[in-house]
């Protein structure tokens, strides 16, 4: 059974069309790697699975199950979105610990977390800050933070260590391949960085203008490409 089944999704902002008819089925634990142009609809499809945007027609399942009319604290989703605003008010500690409160995870058991991915993303001296007192990229890794430190059914991460400088981006990178080969959990992946696609994909999504161009492993994607949009986009040799 596939953890996480996009059947026919289409969403319209007024008369603009931005996912025209999208259908993908991903597998359980499989790592989900979304690429396509700017405004090509990867976001708006990520909302849509999150259920942060209803769709216009179309289903989104879980495990089976029919999500599309459900909120997004219904569906076991942890997501890190560009635009998801960390809590000002609370410090990194308590923004990380949150979400696993508000699942009525118990306190040591939230404190292990919190302790756990707070070494894993080089934040441990950060703890006690607030969002304020953080650089962009230390914001894009607490909120990393926040969603790993809980074990949903479905991660959705939208180009996550887009901020980050090279370096950590490189480490980061080799920690989610890991944590995923861990926990298993099903990822679905955006990026724009080709090198990041081709080694943490299980499958690769190529999106244009609203349509899924192609679905593979990377190897499929990247050595026989379907046309020359997607050959230009993964860098193929011809
Ligand atoms: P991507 O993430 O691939 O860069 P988006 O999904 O963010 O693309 O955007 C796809 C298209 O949908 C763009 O033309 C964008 O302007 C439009 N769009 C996205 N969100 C909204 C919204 N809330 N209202 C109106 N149009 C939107
Ligand atoms: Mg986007």
């Amino acid at each position: 059974m596939s953890t996480l089944e996009i059947r026919n999704v289409r969403k319209e902002f007024g008369s603009e069309r931005v996912l025209k008819d999208v259908s993908i089925s991903i597998n359980s634990g499989d790592f989900l790697i979304l690429v396509g142009p700017s405004g090509c609809g990867k976001s708006t499809l990520m909302n849509a699975i999150a259920g942060l945007e209803p769709v216009t027609s179309g289903h989104i399942l879980i495990d089976g199950e029919d999500v599309t009319f459900n909120t997004p604290a219904e569906r076991d989703i942890a997501m890190v979105f560009q635009s998801y605003a960390l809590y000002p008010s609370m410090t990194v500690r308590q923004n990380i610990s949150f979400g696993l409160e508000m699942r009525k995870v118990p306190k040591a058991e939230r404190e292990a977390s919190v302790e756990r991915v707070a070494d894993l993303l080089q934040i441990t001296h950060l703890l006690e800050r607030k969002p304020a007192q953080l650089s962009g990229g230390q914001r894009q890794r607490v909120a990393m933070g926040r969603a790993l430190a809980r074990e949903p059914k479905v991660y959705l991460f939208d180009e996550p260590l887009s901020n980050l400088d090279a370096k950590l981006r490189v480490d980061m990178r080799t920690e989610i391949k890991k944590l995923h080969q861990r926990l298993g959990t099903t990822i679905v992946y955006v990026t724009h960085d080709q090198v990041e696609a081709m080694t943490l994909a299980d499958c690769i999504a190529v999106m244009r203008d609203g349509n899924i161009l192609q679905l593979g492993s990377p190897d499929e994607v990247y050595n026989n490409p379907v046309d020359m949009f997607v050959a230009g986009f993964m860098g193929s040799p011809s």
